[in-house]
């Protein structure tokens, strides 16, 4: 069934098989894959391992996402790129996705000639699932993406709404759970797929985890989905360096359970903070590392911050997100330095 889904040339796709891959058995001389002895860090003078093994064996340790169903993404932007490739043919098939959502799913979309199918938000910034449901049925995508908890808005979009679109669709469902962390009882689309084998679902190292810079993506999905996802991907995409990083983040779990709380205090007193100002008109309940506020004059005030040496991002050009701003949670200090440049903005 998903194989059908899969382009041709995927389906009959002969890997690339690396050196690596190829030995299996004990060996401690290594003259096979062309590396030099030696190199200027201990480990970097070797491949990394293809299947991320030692890293999947500790994200199933920590996250609780089994073995077998995860695979490794340079950055989950990567997975997103390479589940496009495998699963729709370019100037044929079509991605959906909720606008206002994550920029990445269209642009991977453009560069492998996909269409994107655009189901707008409720003005609430909620998921219109009866118009979501009539455009799968009407457009039939590939791929629907989901993005939850939403980036920018923060919204969690409610479990039983990400199934009813999944079982409805009968291509592939991504759900992006960047974000996942931040939220409190967050009840993750993982459960999905024992009953529905085309969801994935997407995490990352690179927010709570606080390793954005080792690009280090999960995909959480069936076997037969990670059989091909590993048969595509670039044999080394994951560097060594950040297999470790992975590994260190992981040990780290209880310095990123301490961050997530103080992300979740940070954002709700950010959140208030933000609501008393007079050039503020609307604070976005948000579950995620970021707020996002509508003000009289986004892009004055972010002209404003600029000048005061705080970059956040200018999201009005987005389609129901007028006047908007998305500030991520920082550390104490940063957000004082915020807090205090907001205070002594006169010019709205
Ligand atoms: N998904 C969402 C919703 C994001 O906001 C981002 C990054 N901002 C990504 C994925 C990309 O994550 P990564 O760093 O793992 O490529």
């Amino acid at each position: 069934m998903i194989e059908e889904l899969m382009n041709p040339w995927i389906r009959n796709l002969v890997p690339y098989s690396s050196a690596r891959n190829e030995f299996s058995g004990n060996a401690d001389v290594f003259l096979d894959a062309n590396e030099s002895w030696e190199g200027f860090d201990e480990g970097v003078n070797r491949y990394p391992d293809p299947s991320a093994s030692l890293l999947r064996r500790k994200i199933e340790e920590v996250m609780g996402f089994p073995y077998q169903m995860t695979g490794i993404g340079n950055g989950s932007d990567e997975i997103i790129d390479i589940l496009i490739r495998i699963f729709c043919r370019p100037e044929k098939d079509k991605i959906m996705i909720e606008r206002p959502t994550y920029g990445t799913y269209s642009v991977f979309a453009n560069t492998s000639g996909v269409g994107v199918v655009d189901v707008p938000l409720l003005p609430s910034l909620d998921l219109d699932v009866e118009s979501v449901i009539d455009m799968v049925k009407k457009e039939k995508p590939k791929i629907v993406f989901i993005c939850s908890p939403n980036n920018p808005t923060g919204r969690v979009y409610p479990l039983s709404e990400v199934k009813k679109i999944a079982d409805e669709n009968e291509g592939i469902t991504v759900v992006d759970e960047a974000y996942a962390d931040f939220a409190e009882d967050f009840e993750s689309a993982f459960s999905l797929i024992a009953g529905n084998p085309r969801v994935c679902v997407l995490r990352t190292f690179s927010k709570a985890y606080g390793a954005a810079g080792a690009r280090l993506g999960i995909l959480i999905a069936s076997g037969e989905i990670q059989k091909v996802f590993s048969k595509v991907k670039p044999p080394y995409n994951v560097s060594y360096p950040s297999l470790l990083a992975g590994m260190k983040a992981l040990d780290g779990k209880k310095s990123v359970d301490k961050r997530i709380g103080e992300v979740r205090e940070r954002r709700k007193d950010l959140s208030s903070f933000l609501s008393k100002l007079p050039y503020v008109r609307k604070v976005f309940p948000s579950s995620a590392n970021f707020v996002l506020v509508r003000t009289l004059d986004a892009s004055a005030l972010y002209e404003y911050l600029l000048s005061k040496g705080i970059v956040v991002r200018n999201r009005s050009s987005e389609p129901l997100l007028e006047n908007t701003l998305r500030i991520t949670i920082g550390s104490e200090s940063e957000m004082d330095r915020l807090k205090e440049a907001l205070c002594e903005w006169k010019d709205y």
